[in-house]
């Protein structure tokens, strides 16, 4: 009698087990873990796109600068040659403010070019400060749901231990040879390997027994137990 109450509770330690494998597998947590984590990682590569935006913008603006200088150099110099008593001919004289005024229209171009880059900087820095900020909130976010998972993970495996030492204590219970059977079992029947006669019939049948085989189960004596001949499970009298 003993021997298959130990052998109906590894089966129902069994069955739990499976749910909470179930349940360790599909962790809602660790769903929430997962879509934070590859939130986080959308948001690092706009910021990167974003960066590297700013970088090129940032670049072309000091390429432009120093342009600007080097014009503003040679303007100073054409200059100094214009007032400087040195020039000799009219000629010469009107050639340096020619070149003088190209160049100062050069240096309004580039001014006003570096007057766009800066508009554009604007933009791509607020841009970049508003990716940061949700960064820094998905982290924490994502700080919380890591929490959660290890606490309901850690639970769990509390848990699935436990039960493991329940099942453990129940089939040393159980006679060997038996154990080893509903072992072989299992794989066809789940959590229905063992099962009750009920007097007339095997509650793992699907339909009702034949009277001939509903008889020979009445014939053993009462806690043992014999192979269904119906559906193949053990049928404990
Ligand atoms: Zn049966």
């Amino acid at each position: 009698m003993k021997e298959m109450e130990s052998l109906f509770a590894v089966q129902e330690e069994d069955v739990v087990l499976r749910q909470l494998q179930h349940r360790k597998e599909n962790l809602h947590e660790a769903g929430v873990v997962a879509n934070t984590e590859s939130r986080l990682a959308e948001l690092s590569k706009s910021k990167d796109l974003l960066s590297a935006e700013h970088l090129e913008t940032i670049q072309r603006q000091k390429r432009f600068e120093q342009e600007v200088e080097a014009v503003e150099s040679r303007i100073s110099e054409l200059d100094g040659k214009l007032y400087g008593g040195m020039v000799t001919s009219p000629k010469e004289a009107t050639s340096l403010e020619t070149e003088i005024r190209h160049l100062r229209e050069r240096q309004n171009e580039l001014e006003e070019k570096i007057l766009e880059l800066m508009e554009e900087v604007e933009p791509q820095e607020r841009g970049i400060e508003k990716v940061n900020n949700e960064i820094g909130e998905t982290q924490k976010e994502l700080e919380i749901a890591r929490e959660a998972l290890q606490v309901t993970s850690a639970e769990l495996e509390e848990t699935l231990k436990e039960t493991h030492e329940r099942r453990e204590k129940a089939a040393s219970e159980t006679e060997a040879g038996l154990l080893k059977h509903y072992e072989s079992l299992r794989g066809a029947f789940g959590s229905s390997v063992v099962v009750q006669f009920d007097g007339n019939n095997c509650k793992g049948c699907p339909s009702a027994m034949p009277a001939v085989e509903a008889d020979r189960l009445k014939q053993i004596p009462e806690g043992s137990y014999s192979d269904c001949q119906e559906c193949g499970r053990i049928v404990v009298r």
